[in-house]
């Protein structure tokens, strides 16, 4: 069942019969007819969407990355191509892409690689601009990682791009965030680049 069955009331003290009710009323101010059948359990379905890609909000980092592992090493782990998507907080369209993601521990301390990817959908499932989005993930590892250097990049393409506005269906957004390391040291920073560019 989904949480917005679960919870009766949402954030904010809003019910959800006042949620769907929101979404009819914009179905009807686009000329649509929120009874007819391919309709009508829309407002339920869109609050449950809309629900679902924002759960990041409810989920805390630090629980994410506070369990970490010894490692030999303090060599580059890298991880790339990890798929996302987020919700535009200009237009509540979609965007989405993959991220990249490095860093340079600090006396062997790692983290699982799944908990990189657990840390890019928090930040995710939230209404976003891709570029804080990309700080925020950097700002994250480095907080409760403390590597020597951190690297992320995201590619997005965003909705908001492709279907309204200017219309460009194939433009791809480019963000990075760098700390430690791969701010200070061009090698570093090049490394990464040419690992994630092949
Ligand atoms: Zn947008």
């Amino acid at each position: 069942m989904s949480p917005f069955f679960k919870k009766a009331i949402g954030a904010n003290n809003i019910s959800a019969e006042k949620a769907t009710e929101a979404v009819r009323t914009l179905l009807l101010y686009i000329g649509e007819n929120p009874n007819r059948e391919g309709l009508v359990d829309t407002p339920d379905r869109f609050c449950r969407a809309l629900l679902e890609m924002t759960e990041g909000y409810s989920t805390n980092p630090e629980e994410i990355l506070s369990t970490t592992f010894e490692s030999e090493s303090d060599e580059m782990v890298l991880v790339k191509n990890i798929e996302f998507n987020s919700l535009c907080e200009h237009h509540l369209l979609s965007f989405a892409g993959k991220a990249h993601i490095a860093y340079i521990p600090t006396d062997g301390k790692i983290v699982g690689l799944s908990k990189l990817a657990r840390i890019v959908d928090v930040f995710s499932q939230r209404l976003q601009v891709q570029e804080r989005l990309t700080q925020q993930v950097a700002n994250a590892i480095n907080k409760y990682l403390r590597p020597q250097g951190v690297a992320v990049v995201f590619e997005g393409v965003h909705s908001c791009m492709c279907v309204r506005g200017v219309r460009k269906q194939n433009s791809t957004m480019i963000t990075s965030a760098m700390h430690g390391q791969f701010r200070d040291s061009l090698a570093s920073r090049n490394e990464f680049m040419s690992l994630i560019s092949k």
